[in-house]
């Protein structure tokens, strides 16, 4: 019998008894330690700034560019040093490795929002959102999803290695004593004792790594939920997918997903003047520098159909 949270039933190969207890501890270990923020103890102007700035440098620059508009589909290509560090920045932000992340976007765009779609919330908002990375899902096991849908990514021997050796765990766990100590050598420093250094590497850990990663977790699922509930349609895809302006927001251009569906491979999702997409203009600072190339553009029969004009 199909289970049913939603108008949708969950993607074949779920059940929702077959917990992936990996994913629920990690997810809900992070949200613990990110509530110690609210402890005066750990709060610092400092940390929050780079919190807030962290949030642009691997969520935006990580997730959104590398993982999302060059890895998955191809929309630019940059040198691959700064592929890799961009790669490097999204590791961090523990949303699984490049060929993993790939395979299942890439798997939501050839089913989105049908019952195979691994996280279309018209199977439930909560399960488009968060749900779906608690429950096993055969058909984006690992190997299921290599095989199938990242192939490419797996040719790169740095994208294999973080498959196939502990680098990927070891980046994320560096990173967070990077932060700790970078807090106590600025303390340190500034001239602060041993006990105000701890504290502000404490500080800049707690706001710097937790706080930023679930603030980084909860923008990128709103594009799988909210941006294929709620918002406007330029293109009649297929799907349910959205533009919308929270969305488009808080992710500096992904919530113009209606537009994506409608051309995936194009680097740029805002479409029309008022869709300002920040993510696109640093495609665009990268490619006058030299630093990004074959960028592509929406597909000028899909503009001329809708008569939107495409100049950047
Ligand atoms: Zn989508
Ligand atoms: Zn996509």
């Amino acid at each position: 019998m199909q289970k049913t949270i939603g108008r949708l039933p969950l993607p074949d190969g779920t059940a929702l008894r077959k917990i992936d207890w990996v994913a629920v501890l990690t997810i809900s270990s992070y949200h613990l330690v990110a509530l110690l923020a609210c402890l005066p103890w750990f709060f610092s102007w400092a940390s929050v700034w780079v919190m807030v700035v962290g949030v642009f440098v691997f969520g935006y620059l990580g997730i959104n560019l590398c993982y999302h508009r060059l890895l998955t589909h191809k929309g630019l290509v940059c040198p691959k040093w700064l592929e890799h560090t961009f790669a490097v920045l999204a590791v961090c932000c523990a949303q699984d490795t490049p060929a993993r992340w790939v395979g299942i976007h890439r798997w939501h765009h050839v089913k989105s929002d049908e019952s195979e779609d691994p996280h279309t919330p018209l199977a439930g908002p909560f399960w488009g959102h968060m749900g779906w990375i608690f429950i096993q899902n055969e058909q984006v096991d690992r190997y299921a999803i290599y095989t199938r849908f990242a192939k490419d990514i797996l040719r790169d021997p740095f994208y294999k290695k973080l498959e196939t050796t502990a680098r990927y765990p070891m980046i994320i766990v560096g990173s967070w004593l990077l932060f700790f100590l970078a807090g106590v050598v600025i303390e340190l420093l500034l001239g602060g004792s041993l006990g105000q250094a701890i504290q502000f590497g404490a500080s800049l850990l707690i706001w710097g790594v937790f706080v930023r990663t679930v603030v980084v977790w909860h923008v990128t699922w709103s594009v799988n939920s909210l941006a294929h509930l709620y918002g406007y349609r330029n293109y009649n895809t297929p799907d349910d997918s959205r533009n919308n302006w929270f969305v488009a927001l808080v992710t500096l251009g992904e919530g113009w997903h209606n537009n994506h569906h409608a051309d995936a491979r194009s680097a740029r999702h805002g479409h029309r003047w008022f869709e300002i997409d920040l993510t696109f203009s640093v495609i665009q600072l990268l490619e006058r520098v030299g630093l990004a190339s074959e960028v592509v553009r929406p597909s000028k029969r899909l503009m001329d159909d809708k008569k939107i004009d495409t100049s950047d």
